[in-house]
Protein backbone atom coordinates (compact mmCIF):
# COMPACT_ATOMS: atom_id res chain seq x y z
CA UNK A 1 0.00 0.00 0.00
CA UNK A 2 2.65 2.52 0.49
CA UNK A 3 6.28 3.24 -0.81
CA UNK A 4 8.03 4.84 1.80
CA UNK A 5 7.55 5.15 5.54
CA UNK A 6 6.52 8.98 6.44
CA UNK A 7 8.75 9.08 8.40
CA UNK A 8 11.57 8.13 5.86
CA UNK A 9 10.88 10.65 3.12
CA UNK A 10 14.38 13.26 2.55
CA UNK A 11 16.33 15.51 0.00
CA UNK A 12 17.08 12.50 -1.94
CA UNK A 13 13.15 11.60 -2.57
CA UNK A 14 12.76 14.96 -4.13
CA UNK A 15 11.03 14.67 -7.51
CA UNK A 16 9.86 11.23 -6.61
CA UNK A 17 6.44 9.93 -6.47
CA UNK A 18 5.57 8.32 -3.30
CA UNK A 19 2.78 6.76 -1.43
CA UNK A 20 2.31 6.85 2.18
CA UNK A 21 -0.02 5.93 4.75
CA UNK A 22 -0.65 6.83 8.26
CA UNK A 23 -2.47 9.19 10.57
CA UNK A 24 -3.59 13.11 10.41
CA UNK A 25 -1.40 14.38 12.93
CA UNK A 26 -2.45 17.81 12.35
CA UNK A 27 -4.54 19.91 9.86
CA UNK A 28 -3.78 23.53 8.27
CA UNK A 29 -5.88 25.41 5.99
CA UNK A 30 -3.95 27.82 4.56
CA UNK A 31 -5.49 30.43 2.55
CA UNK A 32 -6.51 27.95 -0.21
CA UNK A 33 -3.92 25.21 0.47
CA UNK A 34 -4.60 22.25 2.88
CA UNK A 35 -1.15 21.19 4.89
CA UNK A 36 -1.91 17.52 6.40
CA UNK A 37 1.14 16.21 8.73
CA UNK A 38 0.72 12.33 8.36
CA UNK A 39 2.44 10.50 10.73
CA UNK A 40 3.30 6.66 10.86
CA UNK A 41 6.22 4.36 13.13
CA UNK A 42 8.97 6.34 11.33
CA UNK A 43 8.27 10.07 11.86
CA UNK A 44 5.71 12.51 9.99
CA UNK A 45 5.59 13.93 6.72
CA UNK A 46 4.42 17.14 5.49
CA UNK A 47 2.26 16.99 2.77
CA UNK A 48 0.40 19.83 0.49
CA UNK A 49 -2.85 19.56 -1.35
CA UNK A 50 -3.35 22.72 -3.59
CA UNK A 51 -6.76 23.25 -5.22
CA UNK A 52 -5.82 21.69 -8.65
CA UNK A 53 -6.26 18.38 -7.57
CA UNK A 54 -10.04 18.84 -6.71
CA UNK A 55 -11.03 15.80 -5.54
CA UNK A 56 -8.29 15.23 -3.49
CA UNK A 57 -8.76 18.91 -1.97
CA UNK A 58 -11.90 18.27 -1.89
CA UNK A 59 -11.58 14.90 0.31
CA UNK A 60 -8.39 16.81 2.52
CA UNK A 61 -11.28 19.24 3.67
CA UNK A 62 -12.78 16.74 5.05
CA UNK A 63 -10.21 15.16 6.90
CA UNK A 64 -10.02 15.00 10.96
CA UNK A 65 -7.44 14.13 13.16
CA UNK A 66 -6.04 10.52 13.50
CA UNK A 67 -8.19 9.84 10.28
CA UNK A 68 -6.35 6.38 8.45
CA UNK A 69 -5.14 7.74 5.06
CA UNK A 70 -2.79 6.56 2.05
CA UNK A 71 -1.70 9.46 0.07
CA UNK A 72 0.24 9.59 -3.47
CA UNK A 73 2.27 13.10 -4.81
CA UNK A 74 5.62 13.73 -5.58
CA UNK A 75 8.26 15.06 -3.25
CA UNK A 76 9.53 18.53 -3.74
CA UNK A 77 11.98 20.88 -1.22
CA UNK A 78 9.68 23.16 0.95
CA UNK A 79 9.33 26.95 0.15
CA UNK A 80 12.83 28.72 1.22
CA UNK A 81 12.22 30.07 4.91
CA UNK A 82 9.66 27.45 5.51
CA UNK A 83 12.64 24.02 6.27
CA UNK A 84 11.91 22.69 9.84
CA UNK A 85 14.92 21.86 10.88
CA UNK A 86 14.24 19.98 13.68
CA UNK A 87 12.49 17.28 11.60
CA UNK A 88 13.55 14.25 9.66
CA UNK A 89 11.20 15.16 6.82
CA UNK A 90 11.75 19.06 7.03
CA UNK A 91 13.38 19.75 4.32
CA UNK A 92 10.57 18.18 1.70
CA UNK A 93 7.15 18.02 1.65
CA UNK A 94 5.15 16.08 -0.50
CA UNK A 95 2.80 17.61 -3.48
CA UNK A 96 -0.55 14.95 -2.79
CA UNK A 97 -2.41 14.15 -6.09
CA UNK A 98 -4.22 11.61 -5.03
CA UNK A 99 -5.83 10.65 -1.59
CA UNK A 100 -7.33 7.62 -0.11
CA UNK A 101 -9.83 7.80 3.05
CA UNK A 102 -8.83 4.68 5.02
CA UNK A 103 -10.62 5.09 7.58
CA UNK A 104 -12.31 7.90 9.42
CA UNK A 105 -11.49 8.16 13.08
CA UNK A 106 -13.54 9.34 16.44
CA UNK A 107 -11.89 12.89 17.92
CA UNK A 108 -9.20 11.15 20.17
CA UNK A 109 -9.76 10.83 23.82
CA UNK A 110 -6.56 13.48 23.85
CA UNK A 111 -4.82 15.44 21.28
CA UNK A 112 -1.58 13.69 19.65
CA UNK A 113 -0.48 16.80 18.23
CA UNK A 114 0.89 18.85 20.94
CA UNK A 115 1.90 17.74 24.59
CA UNK A 116 -0.99 18.23 27.01
CA UNK A 117 -0.34 16.46 30.13
CA UNK A 118 -3.26 13.26 30.37
CA UNK A 119 -3.77 11.15 33.31
CA UNK A 120 -2.55 8.22 33.27
CA UNK A 121 -5.96 6.03 33.73
CA UNK A 122 -6.77 7.67 30.42
CA UNK A 123 -3.68 6.65 28.54
CA UNK A 124 -4.28 3.16 29.98
CA UNK A 125 -8.10 3.13 29.00
CA UNK A 126 -6.70 4.11 25.28
CA UNK A 127 -3.77 2.47 25.42
CA UNK A 128 -3.95 2.12 21.49
CA UNK A 129 -4.27 5.51 21.67
CA UNK A 130 -1.50 6.59 23.76
CA UNK A 131 1.16 4.31 21.89
CA UNK A 132 0.65 6.06 19.10
CA UNK A 133 2.72 8.62 20.64
CA UNK A 134 6.36 9.03 19.29
CA UNK A 135 8.03 8.70 22.82
CA UNK A 136 5.51 5.58 23.90
CA UNK A 137 6.41 3.58 20.09
CA UNK A 138 10.08 4.75 20.81
CA UNK A 139 10.95 3.32 23.84
CA UNK A 140 8.94 -0.18 22.14
CA UNK A 141 11.32 0.09 19.80
CA UNK A 142 14.28 -0.09 21.61
CA UNK A 143 12.81 -2.67 23.69
CA UNK A 144 12.43 -4.81 20.66
CA UNK A 145 15.91 -3.49 19.63
CA UNK A 146 17.26 -4.82 23.22
CA UNK A 147 15.79 -8.14 23.17
CA UNK A 148 16.80 -8.99 20.16
CA UNK A 149 20.02 -7.67 20.81
CA UNK A 150 20.17 -10.02 23.82
CA UNK A 151 19.23 -12.58 21.87
CA UNK A 152 21.79 -12.46 19.40
CA UNK A 153 24.26 -12.33 22.07
CA UNK A 154 23.33 -15.53 24.08
CA UNK A 155 22.58 -17.06 20.95
CA UNK A 156 26.71 -16.18 20.29
CA UNK A 157 27.45 -17.73 23.56
CA UNK A 158 26.03 -21.20 22.42
CA UNK A 159 22.78 -20.59 24.91
CA UNK A 160 19.47 -22.37 23.56
CA UNK A 161 15.99 -20.55 23.74
CA UNK A 162 13.45 -23.06 25.32
CA UNK A 163 10.13 -22.26 26.33
CA UNK A 164 8.77 -24.03 29.49
CA UNK A 165 5.13 -24.45 30.61
CA UNK A 166 2.95 -21.08 32.04
CA UNK A 167 0.48 -23.83 33.24
CA UNK A 168 2.75 -25.53 36.12
CA UNK A 169 3.12 -25.99 39.70
CA UNK A 170 4.48 -23.47 42.21
CA UNK A 171 7.57 -22.29 41.99
CA UNK A 172 8.40 -20.49 44.74
CA UNK A 173 10.47 -17.03 44.66
CA UNK A 174 9.18 -15.42 47.69
CA UNK A 175 5.28 -14.64 46.17
CA UNK A 176 1.62 -15.15 46.15
CA UNK A 177 0.91 -17.13 42.92
CA UNK A 178 -1.56 -16.85 40.63
CA UNK A 179 -3.93 -19.59 40.12
CA UNK A 180 -5.48 -21.36 37.00
CA UNK A 181 -8.53 -23.57 38.26
CA UNK A 182 -8.36 -27.06 36.51
CA UNK A 183 -12.11 -27.92 34.45
CA UNK A 184 -10.82 -31.80 34.21
CA UNK A 185 -9.47 -31.76 37.73
CA UNK A 186 -11.88 -30.86 39.87
CA UNK A 187 -10.77 -28.75 42.74
CA UNK A 188 -7.37 -28.86 41.34
CA UNK A 189 -5.47 -25.67 40.18
CA UNK A 190 -2.20 -25.18 37.94
CA UNK A 191 -0.02 -22.03 39.19
CA UNK A 192 1.24 -19.63 37.11
CA UNK A 193 4.84 -19.14 36.80
CA UNK A 194 6.59 -16.64 39.74
CA UNK A 195 10.04 -17.96 37.62
CA UNK A 196 11.08 -20.73 34.96
CA UNK A 197 13.45 -21.80 38.19
CA UNK A 198 12.84 -25.20 38.57
CA UNK A 199 12.02 -26.02 34.51
CA UNK A 200 15.49 -24.21 33.58
CA UNK A 201 17.13 -26.34 36.25
CA UNK A 202 15.81 -29.45 35.04
CA UNK A 203 16.83 -28.34 31.82
CA UNK A 204 20.49 -28.43 32.90
CA UNK A 205 19.70 -31.96 34.35
CA UNK A 206 18.59 -33.06 30.27
CA UNK A 207 21.91 -31.91 29.31
CA UNK A 208 21.05 -28.49 27.33
CA UNK A 209 24.21 -26.73 28.71
CA UNK A 210 23.15 -23.28 28.28
CA UNK A 211 19.52 -22.18 28.53
CA UNK A 212 17.51 -18.82 27.93
CA UNK A 213 14.46 -17.65 27.45
CA UNK A 214 12.76 -14.25 27.01
CA UNK A 215 10.08 -15.23 30.07
CA UNK A 216 6.64 -13.92 31.20
CA UNK A 217 6.89 -14.30 35.27
CA UNK A 218 3.53 -14.05 37.28
CA UNK A 219 3.53 -12.74 40.89
CA UNK A 220 0.69 -11.43 43.22
CA UNK A 221 2.08 -9.35 45.28
CA UNK A 222 0.65 -6.20 46.68
CA UNK A 223 2.36 -3.88 44.27
CA UNK A 224 4.63 -0.94 45.52
CA UNK A 225 5.26 1.97 42.77
CA UNK A 226 6.92 -0.02 40.60
CA UNK A 227 6.14 -3.92 40.03
CA UNK A 228 3.43 -5.30 37.45
CA UNK A 229 2.04 -8.36 38.53
CA UNK A 230 3.13 -10.23 35.37
CA UNK A 231 6.41 -8.97 33.74
CA UNK A 232 9.29 -10.05 32.09
CA UNK A 233 12.66 -11.36 32.62
CA UNK A 234 15.39 -12.31 30.46
CA UNK A 235 16.14 -15.95 32.14
CA UNK A 236 19.65 -17.54 31.56
CA UNK A 237 20.92 -20.79 33.26
CA UNK A 238 24.54 -22.98 31.93
CA UNK A 239 25.87 -25.84 33.69
CA UNK A 240 29.40 -26.78 34.26
CA UNK A 241 30.25 -23.21 35.48
CA UNK A 242 31.05 -21.01 38.67
CA UNK A 243 30.24 -18.17 39.55
CA UNK A 244 32.79 -15.96 38.04
CA UNK A 245 32.44 -17.04 34.25
CA UNK A 246 28.51 -16.94 34.71
CA UNK A 247 29.12 -13.15 35.93
CA UNK A 248 31.51 -12.45 33.59
CA UNK A 249 29.25 -13.62 30.64
CA UNK A 250 26.31 -11.66 31.97
CA UNK A 251 28.59 -8.41 32.37
CA UNK A 252 29.95 -8.69 29.16
CA UNK A 253 26.14 -8.46 27.35
CA UNK A 254 25.41 -5.97 29.42
CA UNK A 255 28.08 -3.77 28.91
CA UNK A 256 28.38 -4.65 25.15
CA UNK A 257 24.41 -3.83 25.12
CA UNK A 258 24.77 -0.39 26.56
CA UNK A 259 28.18 0.12 24.24
CA UNK A 260 26.07 -0.69 20.83
CA UNK A 261 22.98 0.33 21.52
CA UNK A 262 23.17 3.77 24.00
CA UNK A 263 27.25 4.58 23.47
CA UNK A 264 27.61 4.24 27.03
CA UNK A 265 31.03 2.90 28.39
CA UNK A 266 30.03 1.22 31.26
CA UNK A 267 33.14 0.66 33.81
CA UNK A 268 33.99 -2.89 34.92
CA UNK A 269 31.67 -3.99 37.20
CA UNK A 270 32.63 -3.52 40.72
CA UNK A 271 31.86 -6.62 43.51
CA UNK A 272 30.96 -5.48 47.20
CA UNK A 273 29.69 -8.01 49.57
CA UNK A 274 26.13 -8.38 51.04
CA UNK A 275 28.03 -7.08 54.30
CA UNK A 276 29.49 -4.48 52.88
CA UNK A 277 26.36 -3.32 50.96
CA UNK A 278 24.32 -3.31 54.09
CA UNK A 279 26.83 -1.79 56.23
CA UNK A 280 28.45 1.11 54.13
CA UNK A 281 24.81 2.09 52.06
CA UNK A 282 22.06 0.19 54.21
CA UNK A 283 20.88 -1.42 51.19
CA UNK A 284 21.79 -4.91 49.09
CA UNK A 285 21.32 -2.66 45.58
CA UNK A 286 23.46 0.17 46.88
CA UNK A 287 23.04 3.26 44.18
CA UNK A 288 26.74 3.89 44.01
CA UNK A 289 26.68 7.63 42.41
CA UNK A 290 25.89 8.41 45.63
CA UNK A 291 29.08 9.73 47.47
CA UNK A 292 27.21 9.68 51.13
CA UNK A 293 28.03 6.16 53.28
CA UNK A 294 27.00 5.75 56.32
CA UNK A 295 29.46 4.94 59.27
CA UNK A 296 29.07 2.94 62.57
CA UNK A 297 28.96 4.27 65.79
CA UNK A 298 27.65 2.10 68.57
CA UNK A 299 30.85 1.71 70.41
CA UNK A 300 31.02 5.73 70.69
CA UNK A 301 27.58 6.05 72.04
CA UNK A 302 27.16 2.32 73.77
CA UNK A 303 27.80 3.60 77.44
CA UNK A 304 26.63 7.36 76.93
CA UNK A 305 23.70 8.06 78.90
CA UNK A 306 22.13 9.02 76.01
CA UNK A 307 19.04 6.02 76.09
CA UNK A 308 17.61 6.36 72.42
CA UNK A 309 21.31 5.47 71.29
CA UNK A 310 23.16 3.74 74.08
CA UNK A 311 19.71 1.28 73.81
CA UNK A 312 20.51 0.18 70.12
CA UNK A 313 24.05 0.46 70.23
CA UNK A 314 23.95 -2.68 73.29
CA UNK A 315 21.39 -4.42 71.48
CA UNK A 316 22.85 -7.35 68.76
CA UNK A 317 19.84 -6.78 66.45
CA UNK A 318 20.73 -2.94 66.82
CA UNK A 319 22.35 -0.42 64.83
CA UNK A 320 23.72 3.39 65.42
CA UNK A 321 24.91 4.73 62.30
CA UNK A 322 25.24 8.57 60.94
CA UNK A 323 25.42 9.85 57.53
CA UNK A 324 27.10 13.02 57.09
CA UNK A 325 25.86 15.56 54.90
CA UNK A 326 28.62 17.92 53.45
CA UNK A 327 27.41 21.17 53.39
CA UNK A 328 23.85 20.06 55.20
CA UNK A 329 24.08 23.06 57.19
CA UNK A 330 22.20 24.82 54.65
CA UNK A 331 19.18 23.14 55.00
CA UNK A 332 16.31 24.66 56.24
CA UNK A 333 14.17 23.42 59.59
CA UNK A 334 11.33 22.83 57.09
CA UNK A 335 13.71 20.57 54.88
CA UNK A 336 15.18 18.94 57.70
CA UNK A 337 11.14 17.96 59.45
CA UNK A 338 10.56 16.58 55.89
CA UNK A 339 12.80 14.66 55.76
CA UNK A 340 12.31 13.50 59.44
CA UNK A 341 8.43 12.42 58.22
CA UNK A 342 10.58 10.53 55.21
CA UNK A 343 12.29 8.01 57.10
CA UNK A 344 9.24 7.85 59.12
CA UNK A 345 7.92 5.91 56.40
CA UNK A 346 10.65 3.17 56.74
CA UNK A 347 9.48 3.07 60.60
CA UNK A 348 12.14 5.33 62.19
CA UNK A 349 10.66 7.30 65.44
CA UNK A 350 12.47 10.70 64.48
CA UNK A 351 16.09 11.48 62.93
CA UNK A 352 18.00 12.82 64.86
CA UNK A 353 20.82 15.65 63.76
CA UNK A 354 24.19 17.66 64.86
CA UNK A 355 25.10 21.04 62.47
CA UNK A 356 28.77 21.54 62.61
CA UNK A 357 28.85 25.47 63.20
CA UNK A 358 32.82 25.78 64.42
CA UNK A 359 34.38 22.96 64.80
CA UNK A 360 37.34 24.49 65.86
CA UNK A 361 35.31 25.48 69.02
CA UNK A 362 34.42 21.44 69.91
CA UNK A 363 31.11 20.65 71.17
CA UNK A 364 30.48 24.20 71.53
CA UNK A 365 30.59 24.71 67.61
CA UNK A 366 27.98 22.26 67.14
CA UNK A 367 24.30 22.54 67.15
CA UNK A 368 21.65 19.79 68.26
CA UNK A 369 19.48 18.94 70.73
CA UNK A 370 21.13 15.65 71.38
CA UNK A 371 24.85 17.17 72.19
CA UNK A 372 23.94 17.39 75.61
CA UNK A 373 22.50 14.05 76.09
CA UNK A 374 25.26 12.47 74.26
CA UNK A 375 28.40 14.57 76.12
CA UNK A 376 30.80 16.65 74.44
CA UNK A 377 33.06 13.68 74.13
CA UNK A 378 31.56 11.51 72.59
CA UNK A 379 29.56 14.26 70.35
CA UNK A 380 33.41 15.06 68.90
CA UNK A 381 34.22 11.54 68.87
CA UNK A 382 31.41 11.22 66.02
CA UNK A 383 32.43 14.34 64.29
CA UNK A 384 36.25 12.85 64.40
CA UNK A 385 35.79 9.54 62.39
CA UNK A 386 33.07 11.39 60.05
CA UNK A 387 35.68 14.02 59.50
CA UNK A 388 33.18 16.46 59.82
CA UNK A 389 33.90 19.86 58.57
CA UNK A 390 32.37 23.25 59.28
CA UNK A 391 28.97 23.89 57.64
CA UNK A 392 28.22 20.01 57.44
CA UNK A 393 25.15 18.27 58.81
CA UNK A 394 25.17 15.08 60.36
CA UNK A 395 21.78 12.53 60.69
CA UNK A 396 21.54 9.74 62.55
CA UNK A 397 19.43 5.80 62.48
CA UNK A 398 19.18 4.53 65.97
CA UNK A 399 17.12 1.67 65.88
CA UNK A 400 16.78 -2.33 64.54
CA UNK A 401 19.43 -2.88 62.28
CA UNK A 402 16.75 -2.99 59.87
CA UNK A 403 15.04 0.08 60.12
CA UNK A 404 18.34 2.09 60.53
CA UNK A 405 19.37 0.34 57.38
CA UNK A 406 16.46 0.89 55.47
CA UNK A 407 15.46 4.58 56.72
CA UNK A 408 18.61 5.85 56.24
CA UNK A 409 19.25 4.22 53.29
CA UNK A 410 16.41 5.60 51.50
CA UNK A 411 17.05 8.80 52.94
CA UNK A 412 20.50 8.61 51.65
CA UNK A 413 18.99 8.22 47.87
CA UNK A 414 16.57 10.74 48.65
CA UNK A 415 19.18 13.25 49.79
CA UNK A 416 21.36 12.05 46.63
CA UNK A 417 18.54 13.38 44.09
CA UNK A 418 17.13 16.19 46.31
CA UNK A 419 21.01 17.82 46.25
CA UNK A 420 22.01 17.02 43.25
CA UNK A 421 25.09 14.83 44.51
CA UNK A 422 25.39 12.42 41.80
CA UNK A 423 28.65 11.55 40.92
CA UNK A 424 28.25 9.91 37.81
CA UNK A 425 25.96 8.75 35.00
CA UNK A 426 26.05 5.05 35.37
CA UNK A 427 27.08 2.77 38.49
CA UNK A 428 27.10 -0.73 37.96
CA UNK A 429 28.03 -3.50 40.30
CA UNK A 430 27.81 -7.01 41.44
CA UNK A 431 26.88 -7.59 45.50
CA UNK A 432 27.78 -10.97 46.35
CA UNK A 433 27.91 -13.70 49.67
CA UNK A 434 24.46 -12.93 50.00
CA UNK A 435 23.41 -15.05 53.31
CA UNK A 436 21.38 -17.59 52.90
CA UNK A 437 18.38 -17.31 54.74
CA UNK A 438 16.94 -14.49 56.77
CA UNK A 439 14.50 -14.32 59.80
CA UNK A 440 10.57 -14.96 58.67
CA UNK A 441 8.10 -13.04 61.08
CA UNK A 442 7.31 -16.29 62.80
CA UNK A 443 10.03 -16.88 63.90
CA UNK A 444 11.67 -19.72 61.48
CA UNK A 445 13.92 -18.58 58.44
CA UNK A 446 13.15 -17.96 54.95
CA UNK A 447 15.38 -18.19 51.88
CA UNK A 448 16.84 -14.96 51.23
CA UNK A 449 16.93 -15.48 47.26
CA UNK A 450 15.27 -18.87 46.85
CA UNK A 451 15.40 -22.77 48.67
CA UNK A 452 17.45 -23.93 45.37
CA UNK A 453 20.62 -21.58 45.60
CA UNK A 454 23.84 -23.35 46.15
CA UNK A 455 25.17 -22.56 50.17
CA UNK A 456 29.17 -22.04 50.41
CA UNK A 457 29.50 -24.53 52.87
CA UNK A 458 28.87 -28.26 53.38
CA UNK A 459 25.30 -29.52 54.36
CA UNK A 460 26.66 -30.38 58.08
CA UNK A 461 27.61 -26.59 58.32
CA UNK A 462 24.97 -25.49 56.96
CA UNK A 463 22.49 -27.67 59.41
CA UNK A 464 24.71 -26.52 62.29
CA UNK A 465 24.51 -22.46 61.83
CA UNK A 466 22.13 -21.68 58.92
CA UNK A 467 21.94 -18.02 60.24
CA UNK A 468 25.09 -17.81 59.65
CA UNK A 469 25.77 -19.78 55.96
CA UNK A 470 26.26 -17.12 52.96
CA UNK A 471 24.77 -18.50 49.76
CA UNK A 472 26.36 -18.87 46.02
CA UNK A 473 24.04 -15.49 45.23
CA UNK A 474 25.23 -12.86 43.35
CA UNK A 475 22.88 -9.53 41.91
CA UNK A 476 23.61 -7.27 39.37
CA UNK A 477 23.32 -3.29 40.92
CA UNK A 478 22.82 -0.50 38.53
CA UNK A 479 22.20 2.97 39.81
CA UNK A 480 20.17 1.02 42.78
CA UNK A 481 18.58 -0.89 40.86
CA UNK A 482 18.59 -4.48 40.94
CA UNK A 483 18.48 -5.10 36.92
CA UNK A 484 18.85 -8.82 38.00
CA UNK A 485 20.03 -11.87 40.15
CA UNK A 486 20.88 -15.52 40.46
CA UNK A 487 23.02 -18.33 41.84
CA UNK A 488 24.94 -21.27 41.50
CA UNK A 489 22.39 -23.74 42.41
CA UNK A 490 22.25 -27.08 44.49
CA UNK A 491 23.03 -30.11 42.91
CA UNK A 492 23.26 -32.61 45.18
CA UNK A 493 19.98 -34.00 46.93
CA UNK A 494 21.24 -34.39 50.61
CA UNK A 495 21.98 -30.37 50.30
CA UNK A 496 18.68 -30.07 48.92
CA UNK A 497 16.90 -32.13 51.19
CA UNK A 498 18.96 -29.59 54.07
CA UNK A 499 17.54 -26.21 53.07
CA UNK A 500 14.30 -27.50 52.94
CA UNK A 501 14.61 -29.02 56.23
CA UNK A 502 15.67 -25.74 57.62
CA UNK A 503 12.78 -24.33 55.86
CA UNK A 504 10.66 -25.71 57.84
CA UNK A 505 9.76 -27.79 54.64
CA UNK A 506 9.30 -31.66 56.01
CA UNK A 507 10.21 -34.41 54.27
CA UNK A 508 6.13 -35.19 52.99
CA UNK A 509 5.52 -31.76 51.49
CA UNK A 510 9.09 -31.63 49.62
CA UNK A 511 8.34 -34.29 48.32
CA UNK A 512 4.82 -33.62 47.21
CA UNK A 513 5.77 -30.05 45.93
CA UNK A 514 9.43 -31.03 44.11
CA UNK A 515 9.53 -34.32 44.24
CA UNK A 516 10.65 -34.03 40.25
CA UNK A 517 13.38 -31.95 41.55
CA UNK A 518 14.59 -34.03 44.12
CA UNK A 519 14.10 -37.11 41.77
CA UNK A 520 16.18 -35.45 39.17
CA UNK A 521 18.87 -34.38 41.39
CA UNK A 522 19.15 -38.24 41.97
CA UNK A 523 19.80 -39.05 38.06
CA UNK A 524 22.81 -37.26 37.29
CA UNK A 525 22.42 -33.30 37.45
CA UNK A 526 25.44 -31.44 36.92
CA UNK A 527 26.76 -28.29 38.66
CA UNK A 528 24.78 -25.41 37.16
CA UNK A 529 23.54 -21.92 37.61
CA UNK A 530 21.93 -18.98 36.21
CA UNK A 531 20.54 -15.66 36.52
CA UNK A 532 17.48 -13.39 35.20
CA UNK A 533 16.91 -9.73 34.29
CA UNK A 534 14.30 -7.85 34.53
CA UNK A 535 13.92 -6.82 31.30
CA UNK A 536 11.35 -4.07 31.94
CA UNK A 537 13.50 -2.63 34.41
CA UNK A 538 16.61 -2.85 32.33
CA UNK A 539 14.75 -0.69 29.10
CA UNK A 540 13.34 1.71 31.67
CA UNK A 541 16.91 2.57 32.94
CA UNK A 542 18.03 2.41 29.75
CA UNK A 543 15.66 5.15 28.30
CA UNK A 544 15.24 7.26 31.33
CA UNK A 545 11.19 6.30 31.60
CA UNK A 546 10.00 7.15 34.79
CA UNK A 547 7.41 4.41 35.10
CA UNK A 548 7.26 0.45 34.64
CA UNK A 549 4.39 1.45 32.72
CA UNK A 550 5.81 3.46 30.26
CA UNK A 551 8.04 0.40 28.71
CA UNK A 552 5.33 -2.00 28.95
CA UNK A 553 2.89 -2.15 25.76
CA UNK A 554 -0.21 -2.69 27.87
CA UNK A 555 0.29 -2.71 31.82
CA UNK A 556 -1.77 -3.33 34.48
CA UNK A 557 -1.99 -0.51 37.41
CA UNK A 558 -0.68 -0.69 40.49
CA UNK A 559 -4.45 -2.08 41.68
CA UNK A 560 -3.54 -5.02 39.39
CA UNK A 561 -6.09 -3.98 36.36
CA UNK A 562 -6.06 -3.62 33.02
CA UNK A 563 -8.12 0.02 32.55
CA UNK A 564 -8.73 -1.40 28.82
CA UNK A 565 -9.96 -4.55 28.88
CA UNK A 566 -11.38 -4.14 32.63
CA UNK A 567 -9.49 -7.09 33.37
CA UNK A 568 -9.97 -9.31 36.10
CA UNK A 569 -13.66 -9.46 35.20
CA UNK A 570 -16.19 -11.72 36.39
CA UNK A 571 -17.18 -15.17 34.50
CA UNK A 572 -20.25 -16.23 34.09
CA UNK A 573 -22.42 -18.95 36.10
CA UNK A 574 -21.90 -21.86 33.79
CA UNK A 575 -17.83 -20.90 33.25
CA UNK A 576 -17.61 -21.48 37.24
CA UNK A 577 -19.94 -24.35 37.38
CA UNK A 578 -17.41 -26.14 34.67
CA UNK A 579 -14.53 -25.23 36.72
CA UNK A 580 -15.87 -26.98 39.88
CA UNK A 581 -16.03 -23.44 41.21
CA UNK A 582 -18.74 -22.02 43.93
CA UNK A 583 -18.37 -18.31 44.82
CA UNK A 584 -18.21 -17.33 48.28
CA UNK A 585 -20.64 -13.84 49.32
CA UNK A 586 -18.10 -11.13 49.94
CA UNK A 587 -17.63 -10.88 53.93
CA UNK A 588 -20.35 -7.92 54.33
CA UNK A 589 -22.88 -9.37 52.21
CA UNK A 590 -22.51 -13.11 54.04
CA UNK A 591 -22.67 -11.47 57.35
CA UNK A 592 -26.20 -9.43 56.47
CA UNK A 593 -27.86 -12.36 54.83
N1 LIG B 1 14.57 -17.39 39.38
C1 LIG B 1 15.30 -16.29 39.94
C2 LIG B 1 14.40 -15.08 40.05
O1 LIG B 1 13.37 -15.01 39.42
C3 LIG B 1 16.48 -15.92 39.13
C4 LIG B 1 17.52 -16.98 39.14
O2 LIG B 1 17.89 -17.46 40.22
O3 LIG B 1 18.00 -17.32 38.06
O4 LIG B 1 14.72 -14.16 40.77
Amino acid sequence: MRSHYCGGINETHIDQDVTLCGWVHRRRDHGGVIFLDLRDRDGIAQVVFDPDTEASFALAERVRSEFVLQVKGRVRRRPAGTENNNMPTGQVEVLGKELVILNAAATPPFPLDEYVDVGEDVRLRYRFVDLRRPEMLNRLRFRSRVTNYIRNFLDSQGFLDIETPILTRATPEGARDYLVPSRTHPGSFFALPQSPQLFKQLLMVSGVDRYYQVAKCFRDEDLRADRQPEFTQVDVECSFIDENTLTGIMEQMIRELFHDLLEVELPVFPRMTYAEAMHRYGSDKPDLRIPLELVDVEDLVADCGFKVFAGPASDSKGRVAALLLPNGGELTRKQIDDYTKFVGIYGAKGLAYIKVNDIEKGAEGLQSPIVKFLGDEVAMAIMNRLGAKNGDLVFFGADSIKVVNESLGALRIKLGHDLKLLEKEWAPLWVVDFPMFEDDDKGGLTAIHHPFTAPSCTPEELEQAPEKALSRAYDMVLNGTELGGGSIRIHDEKMQETVFRILGIGEEEARAKFGFLLDALKFGCPPHGGLAFGLDRLIMLMTGAQSIRDVIAFPKTQTATCLMTQAPGEVDEKALRELHIRLRKPATEQAQS
